[in-house]
């Protein structure tokens, strides 16, 4: 079955780092999450959501992030909706 999309937003200032912490991904069911290559400006590596068709909102990242620095919420407005709601 097809899961609902999701938003998944990274709060990169709340962050600690995927080289330090790593929980969201460790925790992730479906790997959902890669570390991203580029540093922030305060010289971490934060996750980047990688394969965000594979959530399935179970929210194990969200809640187990130390930092509350991730929020993954349904996207009540998919693009095809969107697009038919902008042709109206
Ligand atoms: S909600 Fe669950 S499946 Fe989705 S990214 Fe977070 S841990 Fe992974
Ligand atoms: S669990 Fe939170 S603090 Fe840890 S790497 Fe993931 S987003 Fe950053």
């Amino acid at each position: 079955m097809a899961t609902k999309p999701v938003i998944i937003s990274i709060n990169e200032k709340l962050c600690k780092g995927a080289d330090g912490c790593g929980l969201c991904l460790a925790l992730c069911p479906k790997d959902v999450f890669k570390i991203a290559e580029r540093l922030t400006a305060r010289g971490i590596r934060p996750p980047r959501v990688d394969k965000i068709t594979a959530c399935t909102n179970c929210g194990n990242c969200m809640i187990y992030c130390p930092d509350m620095a991730i929020v993954v919420r349904l996207d009540e407005m998919p693009e095809a909706q969107a697009a038919a709601h902008a042709a109206e």
